[in-house]
């Protein structure tokens, strides 16, 4: 009997272990196809100023609808691509697409784009950039970049190098996710990014909980004290708002005002808020 038990089980382990392994699988080749045959898409979510209450820039989130399997998060998918080193052709593609949607916008609506660590192991990092902005007629100010601390961890020069070369196209650098790493702080000083995303776990009941409220006030003081833009990430209600503004902080992204949208839907969102202000303007 123990030994039916041991086969039993040996058997369920391997199954499991397969549907795992099978859908890896499954989705490193169909990443490369997609991106071969126009599987990958690109949404865009407003960042809105508190300020002006107008839309200042929209971050581009890659998208991918699996042919069998339905929507892919990229929570899922960006893992196996920088794994198999796909990021830097996907990590291309979303470069060349926002660019050239962002290109079409009114005025000065930036259009941030998220860089993989990986995408910093390749030398034409600076100039793929370059490239990608020059094909898109874009002037680089208003081109946002944002990286993830894990960038600094081993605190590279290199990498700080590369994104001290960026810097001088114009191109502004944020820190994504600020706040859920090691040592979050110790990062602001290796390098001066332009602004900091705080993380949207903070502001899961910064309307009910004191302390909450007290940490996001402080990483705000923090930004704005450095001379740093704040985003607060994840606002969905309006209290959260209310708290954000209250506290300082220079922008908001979040489901509150937006979630993220097609391109098509995120031009005619900045176009009729131009006409808007041109009528009040009148
Ligand atoms: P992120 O860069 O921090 O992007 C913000 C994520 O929060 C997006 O998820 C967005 O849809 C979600 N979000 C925005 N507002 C709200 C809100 O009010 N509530 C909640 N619950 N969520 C909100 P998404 O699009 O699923 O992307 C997840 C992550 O995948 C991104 O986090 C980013 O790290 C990565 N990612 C997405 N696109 C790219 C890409 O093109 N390149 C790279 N390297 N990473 C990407
Ligand atoms: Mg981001
Ligand atoms: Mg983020
Ligand atoms: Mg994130």
């Amino acid at each position: 009997r123990a030994k039916s038990e041991g086969r039993g089980t040996y058997h369920f382990f391997e199954a499991g272990m397969d549907a795992t392994l099978q859908r890896r699988r499954t989705l490193e080749t169909g990443l490369r196809d997609a991106l071969a045959n126009n599987g990958l898409s690109v949404v865009f979510q407003p960042i809105v100023s508190l300020q002006t209450n107008v839309v200042v820039a929209a971050e581009a989130l890659m998208r991918w609808d699996h042919p069998r399997l339905g929507p892919i998060s990229p929570v899922e998918f960006i893992p196996i691509a920088e794994e198999t080193g796909i990021i830097h052709d996907i990590g291309g593609w979303i470069l060349e697409a926002a660019t050239r949607a962002a290109a079409q916008w009114p005025g000065p609506v930036r259009v941030a784009i998220n860089l993989s660590p990986i995408q910093f192991k390749r030398p034409d990092l600076v100039s793929t950039i370059k490239a990608a902005l020059e094909a898109a007629s874009l002037d680089a100010s208003r081109l946002e970049l944002e990286i993830t601390e894990s960038l600094l961890l081993e605190n590279s020069q290199s990498n700080i190098d590369v994104l001290l070369a960026v810097r001088r196209l114009g191109v502004r650098v944020a820190m994504d996710d600020f706040g859920t790493g090691y040592s979050s702080l110790s990062y602001l000083r290796a390098f001066p990014f332009d602004k900091i995303k705080i993380d949207r776990s903070f502001m899961a009941d910064v309307a009910t909980k004191a302390d909450s409220r007290a940490i996001l006030g402080a990483m705000i003081s923090l930004g704005r004290n450095l001379g740093m833009t704040t985003v607060a990430e994840g606002v969905e209600t309006a209290e959260q708002l209310a708290v954000v503004r209250a506290e300082g902080c220079t922008q908001v992204q979040g489901y509150f005002f937006s979630p993220p949208i097609e391109g098509e839907a995120m031009l005619a969102m900045l176009q009729a808020e131009q006409c808007n202000r041109v009528r009040q303007r009148a």
